[in-house]
């Protein structure tokens, strides 16, 4: 029977979405968690009323997530993906033929499980890779305590709200510093600046008390409505950063690297942020309050 289902992130408006079917919703441990088919964007995944990927366009959010920082790194071998029980940037990271151990620690088994039947073309085998090792655990707990160190952290997680609030946090920012390599990078989503200005504004300031290096970048995620989508780069060695379009673009081709979204341009223009969005990362106020 159709459905409309309402995103329900935005306190003053709503996006609703109709679903032509829908295939699984269950109230987990941990939050709500429904999926649907939508005509326009595929198959939805929505986690407490919030949309969490679309078939159609997962590998926008996916690619850049995983090859930003694997290709500014110049040998990524250890790889942490906090959240992501999709297993999109999982199956991106396995792309690198370096990585020879990719940790996902994710909270809620019922998203793994439940995506691996009604999703599995998203993680497309990455699980069963024996390169990957999945945790189930809190992500602030596992990298305040975990004696592993990584050359990368991605951390693939929700909105702020419910059991990612953690995740955008001091005490989870300087387990992520603690948790990686000498050289390492560690990389987070960050919303949408132009409707959560604060949620970026605070990263922000927090990224750049912890680490040497911080930085904000973007990308356009169709269902992610509300604008441009951020993301967090926080690492100790400043020379990451120092990329060119031509080193990038060797190192994707040796490494063979099939894309749809991500290129060495977007990779390196995705720094270059519009003038409201660098205010929020320098800690100003947004346009719109939340
Ligand atoms: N890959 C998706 C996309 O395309 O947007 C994004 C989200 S992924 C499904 C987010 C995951 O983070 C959820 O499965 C959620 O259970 C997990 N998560 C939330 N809080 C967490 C925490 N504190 N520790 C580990 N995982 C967490």
């Amino acid at each position: 029977m159709e459905r409309w289902i309402d995103e329900t992130l935005h306190p003053h408006w709503r996006v609703s979405l109709r679903a032509e079917r829908v295939l699984h919703e269950v109230r987990t441990d941990h939050q709500h968690l429904v999926i649907f088919d939508n005509p326009t964007f595929g198959r939805m995944m929505m986690l407490d009323g919030v949309v969490q990927l679309s078939t159609s366009d997962e590998f926008i959010y996916h690619e850049m997530m995983a090859h930003v920082p694997l290709l500014a790194h110049r040998e990524p071998r250890h790889v942490l993906v906090i959240g992501g029980g999709d297993g999109g940037v999982l199956r991106e990271v396995l792309k690198h033929p370096s990585v020879e151990k990719a940790v996902l620690c994710e909270i809620d088994r019922q998203v793994i499980d439940t995506s691996l039947v009604h999703l599995p073309e998203i993680s497309a085998g990455a699980f069963d890779d024996p390169r990957s090792e999945i945790m189930i655990a809190d992500g602030v707990k596992f990298v305040g305590e975990t004696n592993q160190r990584f050359d990368c952290i991605i951390v693939d997680s929700t909105e702020p709200i419910g059991p990612a609030e953690v995740l955008f946090g001091q005490t989870f920012f300087e387990g992520c510093k603690r948790a990686l390599r000498k050289g390492g990078v560690a990389i987070g989503q960050n919303g949408l600046p132009f409707v959560h200005h604060e949620h970026l504004a605070s990263s922000g300031k927090l990224l750049r008390d912890i680490f040497n290096d911080a930085a904000c970048f973007l990308c356009g995620q169709p269902t992610y409505f509300g604008g441009p989508f951020a993301l967090t780069w926080a690492s100790d060695k400043g020379d990451l950063r120092d990329w060119s379009v031509k080193k990038l673009r060797k190192r994707q081709d040796k490494r063979d690297i099939v894309t749809r979204y991500y290129t060495p341009e977007v990779h390196v223009g995705s720094f270059d942020l519009p003038g409201y969005v660098s205010h929020i990362w320098q800690g100003g106020r947004g346009t719109v309050g939340a």
